[in-house]
């Protein structure tokens, strides 16, 4: 058996940001320490840290008055930054930035009286977030078929999307966008954010190479759903794995190179895990194959650098 192993994969500049954020955190105010949502979307990362004393909650009811708070990559919405106020909550932002471009997006078109149809999940922790921005103007489409059934004819229109959707999926429901609404605008930049396209350029250029796709990734993640979506798609079977315990035997029968890949929120070690257990079980060879130079890193969050002493900003990565 002949393991590849794409490049880009796991970890990306925000989810690097939020658990260095929540490190240092933990290092600073000790246990227990309140999360709003899970840092990110992965059950080992999560699983460590609640190991650690980090308290991860839903509501901030949960957090005692006056206690530090910190929000997750996904960011959160305007009413639970009051909230957070209004309870004295010591709070630290560890939102992704590129997920912050996006509210600021959502922020600007809504105080120009744009109607903003954003393309996402329901349900999802940067959908609520980014939707808390406008709630009035904003309405969320998943589909096609959700698009079709909009009853509006506003006068400006604009579009937003999130980070982690597929390029492909998203470019489907903007072209019916389009289609329905010509003056529709939006932002000069892609909202799906680098890593995500990585990630997915990765295996959209891999997957044809092997006969089977390993994701490493929680099912809760969407950017690393979208991966196996995709090989799925090309015709390459492609599943999710929290990690090697999940490895199934039958999935490999007539199989002879496994396209290892990781979402943005998969630990490396998750992924080495697997690579030793694949060489262990079936002698597996492997190599490594990178489609593109990742070098983007983002500063800490501002309140938590303030508290921080000058000898430990040094090494923030
Ligand atoms: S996947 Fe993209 S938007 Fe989400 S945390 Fe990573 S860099 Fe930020």
């Amino acid at each position: 058996m002949k393991i590849i192993l794409a490049n880009p994969r796991g970890f990306c500049a925000g989810v690097n940001m939020a658990i260095e954020s929540l490190e240092r955190s933990l290092d600073l105010f000790g246990a227990p320490l309140y999360v709003y949502h899970e840092i990110v979307h992965n059950k080992h990362v999560v699983e460590r840290f609640k190991n650690r004393g980090v308290v991860f909650v839903e509501t901030l009811d949960e957090v005692p008055e006056g206690s530090p708070v910190l929000y997750s990559a996904h960011g959160v919405s305007p009413q639970i930054r009051q909230e957070s106020k209004a309870r004295n909550l010591k709070a630290i932002d560890a939102t992704c930035p590129l997920v912050t471009k996006v509210h600021l997006e959502a922020v600007k078109y809504a105080k120009l009286g744009y109607t903003i149809v954003l393309i996402g999940h329901e349900g999802h922790d940067e959908v609520i977030g980014t939707m808390g921005e406008a709630p009035e103007q904003m309405i969320l489409v998943e589909s096609v078929e959700d698009v079709e059934a909009l009853d509006i004819n506003p006068e400006k229109i604009a579009y937003l999307t999130q980070t982690t959707l597929s390029v492909d999926d998203a470019n489907v429901i903007i072209d019916a966008l389009r289609k329905k609404f010509p003056q529709i605008a939006n932002p000069p930049k892609d909202d799906i954010c680098y890593a995500t396209q990585n990630r997915q350029d990765a295996v959209r250029k891999l997957a044809s190479k092997a006969d089977l796709v390993l994701v490493l990734g929680s099912q809760n993640s969407s950017n690393s759903l979208r991966l196996a979506e995709i090989s799925t798609t090309m015709g390459v079977p492609g599943h999710l794995i929290d990690g090697a315990a999940e490895i199934k035997d039958e999935w490999f029968e007539g199989v002879e190179t496994v396209l290892i890949t990781a979402g943005a929120s998969a630990p490396e070690d998750v992924v080495q895990e697997c690579i030793s257990y694949l060489q262990d079980r079936y002698g597996a060879s492997m190599t490594e194959e990178t489609i593109r130079e990742e070098d983007v890193t983002f500063p800490l969050p501002k309140t938590l650098r303030q508290l921080l002493p000058e000898s430990a900003l040094k090494v923030v990565r």
